[in-house]
């Protein structure tokens, strides 16, 4: 039988608030051992281990928690015994743990990260069914290789391309254009398709002594969004996305803001507020071809590529290359 470690980090799935209510609640609040002990057929699908790493609401989540956890993660897929490795997290920002396992972590056996949307209080939490679905596909032999993947409401999704789209619904998350790699009927998987990017063992990422990630801010722009926020956010970063309209679009004003912002060596990477589509290179809005397009990113996932991508490099035509392969 295989073996599968629990590594959890808190989040919804172990909060706790008034009983039989799915507001009103805190995340973070129990072991992750007393949701496995709520799955009364956990045993038959593996052996299971769990590591309690963190327990918070993953809004308070540091960029050092990220680091620990990439650490764990290697160390517990390095040993022989662990067949799979199963994370549960805060549904918050899911998205963006994900998407930076998926390019640090040097492993080709499973990665499943799942969560819950209410707490185990409520009636029928959605937990302890995530959890076990997501034990059986890092059980499965077809989740080998795939990356970091997550299981959410009998779903499959990328770590790239998820996205949280509603905020108190179960089937809470997004395929986006590219997310849904196939559905969980109870412990089967189904799976459909693969990613083409590049991720986990194919990632040049995992080789990097990730002591401290470089800073990287993010700017929404909007109508009338002064150029100074920008200016003021992008003082003290290595790097900035831009979330623009459309294809990574923005105003006059910030099209001089951010020529000059590149002149004085910031890097910076134009993303959308559009969920999907996809950011080209546009010579109207980058004059000088000196930004790098998201592509299919969202801002916040372009940002963690970013800040892994100044780990590496500040060679703007390497980032583009990067963008382009993860
Ligand atoms: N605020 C919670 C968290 O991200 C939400 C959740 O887990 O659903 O930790």
């Amino acid at each position: 039988m295989k073996k599968i470690m629990v590594i959890a980090t808190g989040g919804t799935i172990v909060g706790t608030g008034a009983i039989g209510k799915s507001k009103l609640y805190e995340a973070g609040q129990i072991d992750i051992d007393q949701i496995i002990g709520t799955i009364g057929n956990v045993n038959d699908l593996a052996r299971v281990e769990a590591i309690q790493l963190f327990n918070v609401d993953s809004n308070d989540l540091s960029l050092d928690n990220w680091i620990e956890l990439k650490n764990v993660v290697n160390e517990v897929a390095s040993r022989p015994d662990i067949n799979g490795i199963v994370i549960t997290h805060g549904t918050d920002t899911l998205d963006e743990t994900a998407f930076f396992l998926n390019l640090v972590c040097e492993t080709s056996k499973p990665v499943v990260i799942t969560g819950a949307m209410r707490p185990a209080t409520a009636t029928s939490p959605d937990g302890p069914m995530n959890l076990y679905q997501a034990i059986a596909l890092a059980s499965s032999d077809q989740a080998i290789g795939m990356g970091v993947v997550a299981v959410f409401s009998n779903t499959i999704y990328s770590s790239r391309d998820i996205q949280k789209e509603n905020n108190f619904k179960t089937d809470a998350f997004s395929k986006r254009d590219f997310g849904c790699l196939g559905y969980m009927l109870d412990e089967k998987p189904y799976l459909f398709s693969k990613t083409y990017k590049r991720h986990t063992y194919t990632s040049e990422f995992p080789r990097l002594r990730l002591d401290k990630l470089p800073k990287v801010g993010i700017s929404y722009f909007y109508v009338g969004a002064p150029a100074d926020d920008l200016v003021k956010i992008a003082q003290n970063k290595d790097g900035m996305v831009i979330v623009g309209s459309g294809t990574g679009n923005y105003s006059k004003e910030w099209i001089v803001a951010i020529e000059d912002l590149i002149g004085q060596g910031k890097v910076i990477v134009r993303a959308s507020r559009v969920n999907n589509g996809m950011v080209f290179e546009n010579i109207h809005f980058d004059p000088s071809n000196r930004s790098i397009s998201a592509n299919t990113l969202t801002g916040p996932k372009a940002r963690v590529l970013l800040m892994l991508a100044l780990s590496l490099t500040r060679d703007i035509d390497e980032i583009k290359r990067i963008f382009g392969e993860y």
